[in-house]
């Protein structure tokens, strides 16, 4: 069963038994009140912040959100302090790898690593994503049954970790040399449909395509149609103009990544492509997720290795993953997956902003789990070099962490925002993120459905 239909399927019993009275005999079993008392609320709308706000939740729901004075907490009610805070929806990112944990050296990781991706890796990149106020993240990239259980694991609550969205394996052209537990080729339209529907069989979430502009064109239209017949979205890679132009001229959902290297800028025929979607109301926001958190950031961490020290990375995991991962981060300025970084970095500005002035809805991602990036420390970077480099404005940028990721994954009637009715999923940072958007590096407080987990 896939989250969706499991969910679905709750609500359907809550609906049915919260209106049928013939189980009257039965006392209804009473659920836990919790009430977060104090704060400044950004509930993920883009409204004005609510100042000395109560957000009451009752089980794993948001059942009221007012203000001190006209909204009275329950007796009986945990009261959970949130004086002097920011409170705001759990964050999403759009894009991680949960297979992954900072190590620079793809080729042993996939090695060594292979057997241990779904018992040690996977639930500690969970745990440490939900750590850092992280309550969602979509995981594009990792191999199937491994994806699905560990997902499930923290659905039933069996792990603690952040809810997960997932592709499991890419669908590519070829899978690289010693990949294909995590990477499938398609051969042709038939193994094009036929890997779709083993994924969506599989019950992921999400499909992720790479490398579309090496497989046919009818390969390319086959996967995306056959996903959307099976109701999934099709997340695409962009980092070369024709992965965009095909992913585009046959419906990708959402692409990922800034893309075309050195490049200063997409051509005007992409952004002309662009326009003629986003022109359409009717088929919704066309989103975007420029994942820039590891080029932007990558000569300063580099240069400013402090970071890679920060115990936060090493939650979950065993003595001698990082001990192996810590003796290969000792060489930052050596690794060669970040070599061009440094000339690709320039580009960024003028990129993101042409896909902003093209009317892209862009998400927060961050790519987290390549080299240097740990899972416990990415996520809020992104915010800060929007805001803070590229002129965003913080409410926006947080919409693009909580309320825009939720409608993309067509999940915004459950999450996303704090608001009566949303699983409560919410977190709290001391101080004004609004102001300084940085202090979501240190979010003090995460609820996850109706449960304080920090
Ligand atoms: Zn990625």
């Amino acid at each position: 069963m896939n989250i969706r239909s499991a969910i679905g399927f709750t609500v359907v019993a809550a609906l049915v038994a919260a209106g049928t009275h013939t189980f009257a005999q039965r006392p209804a079993i009473p659920q836990r009140l919790v009430a977060m008392v104090g704060g400044t609320l950004i509930d993920g709308f883009g409204s004005t912040p609510v100042r000395n706000s109560v957000v009451l939740i009752e089980g794993d729901r948001i059942k009221a959100v007012g203000q001190v004075g006209s909204l009275a907490v329950p007796a009986g009610a945990e009261v959970i302090s949130t004086e002097g805070m920011s409170v705001l929806p759990g964050l999403w990112d759009m894009h991680v790898h949960t297979m992954l944990n900072g190590h620079p050296d793809y080729d042993h990781w996939d090695k060594t690593y292979v057997n241990r991706l779904e018992t040690e890796i996977m639930p500690a990149s969970a745990k440490q994503l939900l750590m850092a106020g992280v309550t969602s993240a979509r995981d594009l990239g990792a191999p199937l049954e491994a994806s699905i259980n560990v997902r499930n694991a923290i659905n039933t609550g069996k792990l603690q970790g952040a809810t997960l969205y997932v592709s499991g394996p890419f669908l590519q052209h070829e899978p690289y040399a010693g990949t294909d537990f995590f990477r499938w080729g398609v051969k042709g339209i038939d193994d094009a449909r036929g890997k779709v529907n083993k994924l969506a069989d599989a019950g992921v979430d999400v499909i992720k395509l790479i490398d579309q502009d090496l497989m046919t064109e009818s390969e390319v239209a086959a996967v995306i149609d056959q996903a959307h017949k099976r109701g999934l979205p099709v997340v695409g890679h962009s980092h070369r103009p024709e992965e965009i132009r095909l992913g585009m001229k046959y419906g990708v959902d959402n692409f990922e990544h800034t893309g075309l290297a050195t490049a200063p800028e997409y051509p005007a025929d992409i952004i002309d492509m662009i326009k003629a979607r986003t022109a359409q109301m009717s088929k919704g926001p066309f989103f975007w997720t420029p994942t820039l958190s590891p080029l932007w950031n990558y000569e300063y961490m580099r240069d400013n290795p402090e970071m890679l020290d920060d115990p936060s990375w090493q939650v979950g995991l065993k003595a001698d993953t990082v001990a192996d991962i810590k003796a290969a981060l000792i060489h930052p300025d050596q690794f060669s997956y970040y070599q061009l970084s440094p000339a690709r970095k320039p580009t960024l500005k003028r990129k993101f902003q042409q896909l902003r002035e093209a009317g892209v809805t862009q998400l927060i991602g961050t790519d987290n789990g390549v080299p240097m990036m740990f899972q416990s420390q990415t996520t809020w970077t992104e915010l800060d070099i929007w805001v803070r480099e590229l002129g965003v404005s913080p409410m926006d940028a947080i919409r693009s962490a909580t309320y825009w990721p939720s409608v993309m994954m067509k999940r915004d009637k459950d999450v996303g925002t704090v608001s009566a009715g949303k699983i409560a999923d919410i977190i709290a940072v001391r101080g004004d993120v609004l102001r300084y958007i940085d202090l979501l590096q240190k979010v003090d407080l995460v609820v996850q459905k109706g449960k304080r987990v920090k």
